[in-house]
């Protein structure tokens, strides 16, 4: 263990499985105090029970409603006593032909991906303002720079995740919070799956077509994705803000 988030206080939202898991584990290793975040409370536990012990504290938590967002809040503040990084991870994705695809489902997906990322960063950013320091990592996704076929309504929820992080950057800077934005291309974690039912393919096949599409010829792991969340989480990157990072292999160089 290197201790690089050691006495940090972090929030990681849809925290029990695929990349929120990941990140969990991550940070936990390097000595964060971490309350993990999803709708399901068995993933959760299970994620905490891998974490060396008391260093993952698992609460249910649905992003997309407000009475929920508070309830996670007070227990932070009551557990940790408030958050350094808050992790705005948890997501949800759609895909189809725009022509088929109904209004509501943007309205869904908005939101959890954008308007999710509001209301759990509001309940900790007073006291990460005061404190003068703190990082907002949000999850968005190659979805949210360039076009990806066959997925408006997740590409519009996540340039929208985008450009809410370059806002909240701008107008954090002078108080010392970071806020950033990692990318990820294709990623191996249960979304795929659900992915692959969308589209009706079967779901190791739909990894090797995705890998194709990449110029390093595969998918990414959720700990490759976890790794820069470390360096977004930590002192390491307190000079960067307002920053989308792809995470892509390789897919639109820049
Ligand atoms: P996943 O489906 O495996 O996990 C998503 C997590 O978010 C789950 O724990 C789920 O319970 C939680 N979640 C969903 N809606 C929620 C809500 N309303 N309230 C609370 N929690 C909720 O997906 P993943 O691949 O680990 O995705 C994590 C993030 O990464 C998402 O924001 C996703 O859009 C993004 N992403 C994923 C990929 C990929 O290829 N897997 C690529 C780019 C970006």
């Amino acid at each position: 263990m290197s201790e690089r988030l050691k006495g940090k206080r972090a929030v990681i939202t849809g925290g029990g499985r695929g990349i929120g898991r990941a990140i969990a584990l991550a940070y936990a290793k390097e000595g964060a105090q971490c309350v993990i975040t999803s709708r399901q409370f068995e993933d959760l536990e299970a994620t905490a029970a891998e974490a060396p012990p008391g260093s993952v504290l698992p609460i249910a938590c649905d992003v997309s409603e407000g009475d929920s967002v508070d309830a996670m809040a007070a227990f932070v503040h009551q557990e940790l006593g408030g958050a350094d990084i808050v992790v705005n991870n948890a997501g949800i994705h759609a895909a189809g032909r725009f022509i088929d695809i109904k209004p509501e489902t943007y309205s869904l997906l908005y939101e959890v991906n954008v308007v999710g990322v509001v209301r759990v960063s509001q309940a900790f950013l007073s006291g990460m303002i005061d404190r003068q320091r703190g990082s907002i990592v949000n999850i968005a996704s190659t979805a949210g720079l360039f076009e990806s076929p066959g997925q408006a309504p997740y590409n519009a929820s996540k340039h929208g995740t985008v450009g809410l992080t370059r806002c909240m950057a701008l107008e954090l800077a002078s108080s010392g919070v970071t806020c950033n934005a990692i990318c990820p291309g294709f990623v191996d974690t249960p979304m795929l799956d659900g992915f692959a039912d969308l589209v009706g393919a079967e779901s190791e096949e739909l990894r090797k077509q995705l890998a194709k599409r990449t110029p390093m010829g595969r998918i990414l792991s959720p700990d490759e994705i976890a790794n820069l969340a470390v360096y977004l989480g930590g002192d390491e990157s307190s000079g960067m803000t307002g920053q989308t990072m792809a995470i892509s292999n390789g897919m639109r160089m820049s």
